[in-house]
């Protein structure tokens, strides 16, 4: 049995929905279909989930949001045309949404979530309704019906552990079933959402509730590339990766894939296949528990920017019991999350998301730090890139390091810091904002252009 799920731009119009229509016919082993929300049809365009975001905004502020509510109805008025489905459909889609912007507001947060959440469900119900015309036996399924409970936290919900052994039931069912992905409900019977792009972890819960064969997932592009293709023009396609290349990617900036969704897949063994719902016959990339190590050490290069770090040195910190522990509490009461700290004897640095420092934030701390840990020097430094090298073959090869320093030594780029996993699975490298694509280009060259597709 496979869990077949489509993105947004794979059902952005009619005939997007059609190309999907042909996937699932094409192999009956496909009985889980998990949709998104209507994407993009272009890049001027709007997401359904955005403009229900905006939607919901504007009735919270007390304005109100015809206009908007226009655009909505109206993405699903084409699709509806488009595939010449029943008028009551549209009818029943525009009366659910008006009760809900009608009910009285209890709780700003909830309310939130359960205009967020129509974008999916709205779009199960069309894409069952279109495979039953096509004669097709195929059922929208909702996921509180279905017991998809999951935890209280609206915009960043996690699946309960109890609901596995319900969702399970699902493998009985006759016929295909659609499935809204994003949202789940609470143990009280509200609804929660997944974070952005939460579909995917739908497909990966349901893919580990009925123990599918593979969970594939459709998207826009032919395989997961091994390295931007903003950066660099036609990249290396990657065939297979591991589950921890992929989330070592993901963290670094590739968005394939969204990185809650390993964690189901993960823990059943179930393969991932991405693949292309506008080129279906594509090998695609599929997501494996391990892999043939071909094609040298690294499988991926990603980057992303909006980092910073602050570098706090202190003469004999290595002997002072505590010192990490008390520099890390300090960040703790100032809300700040960390992501890396790569260390020296006398010196750490503290690598963070620079959108989470404020400028009067960033003095009090340098300030707290000094005074409270009485260190030598303490300096924020902005605008760092952080670029992961990733490949689980980099742990039987020797000289990986060297090789990604040279090329970066080469194309002029300095290294601000360095960081190993202890797994070496991945090596990372913080650099200047300006150095980066410099920096992966050269990258790239170094550890693919050389190796033969
Ligand atoms: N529609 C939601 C979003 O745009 C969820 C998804 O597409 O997976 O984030």
């Amino acid at each position: 049995m496979k869990v077949v799920k489509f993105g947004g731009s794979s059902l952005a119009t009619g005939d997007q929905i059609k190309k999907v229509y042909q996937i699932v016919c094409e192999d009956p082993s496909r009985k889980i279909v998990v949709v998104s929300a209507p994407g993009k049809r272009n890049r001027e365009d709007r997401k359904v989930t955005d403009l229900l975001i905006d939607c919901a905004e504007e009735h919270l502020s007390g304005e109100g949001s015809p206009e908007v509510i226009a655009a909505i109805f109206n993405r699903y008025e084409n699709i509806c045309n488009e595939l010449a489905l029943p008028l009551r459909l549209l009818d029943e889609i525009k009366a659910d949404f008006s009760e809900r912007l009608m009910s009285t507001v209890k709780d700003s947060f909830q309310f939130y979530e359960s205009i967020k959440a129509c974008g999916e469900n709205y779009m199960a119900w069309l894409v069952a309704c279109y495979f039953q015309k096509q004669g097709l036996e195929a059922e929208y399924i909702n996921p509180e019906s279905a017991g998809l409970i999951v935890s209280s936290e609206p915009g960043n919900a996690q699946v309960l552990p109890s609901s596995y052994e319900v969702l399970a039931r699902l493998k009985t069912k006759r016929g295909i079933i659609v499935f809204p992905g994003f949202f789940g409900y609470s143990e009280d019977g509200e609804i929660m959402t997944f974070s952005r792009s939460g579909s995917d972890v739908t497909g990966a819960v349901l893919a580990k509730a009925v123990k599918a064969d593979v969970y594939e997932n459709f998207t826009d592009v032919d395989a997961v590339y091994s390295v931007n293709p903003a950066i660099v023009l036609n990249p290396k396609e990657i065939r297979e990766l591991t589950y921890r290349e992929m989330r070592e990617l993901s963290y670094g900036g590739f968005t394939v894939l969204h990185d809650e969704a390993l964690i189901p897949a993960f823990s059943e063994q179930i393969p991932v296949h991405i693949r292309n719902t506008n080129n279906p016959s594509a090998a695609g990339t599929r997501i494996v528990s391990s892999r043939d190590q071909v094609n040298g050490p690294v499988v991926g290069i990603a980057s992303d920017h909006g980092f910073c770090s602050i570098y706090v040195s202190k003469y004999l910190m290595n002997r002072e019991i505590g010192f990490g522990r008390r520099l890390l509490t300090i960040l703790e009461e100032f809300g700040l999350s960390y992501e890396h700290s790569p260390s020296g004897i006398d010196d750490i640095s503290i690598i963070l998301r620079e959108a989470q420092l404020t400028a009067a934030a960033e003095l009090d701390i340098i300030e707290r730090i000094k005074l409270d840990l009485q260190a030598d020097e303490v300096v924020i430094q902005h605008h760092l890139s952080l670029i992961m090298v990733v490949g689980e073959g980099m742990r039987h090869n020797v000289g990986t390091m060297s090789r990604a320093s040279k090329a970066l030594a080469e194309a002029g780029v300095n290294i601000e810091m360095i960081n190993q996993g202890s797994s070496e699975v991945s090596m990372m490298f913080g650099v200047k904002v300006i150095d980066e694509k410099r920096a992966v280009t050269a990258l790239y060259e170094e550890f693919f252009a050389a190796v033969p597709v």
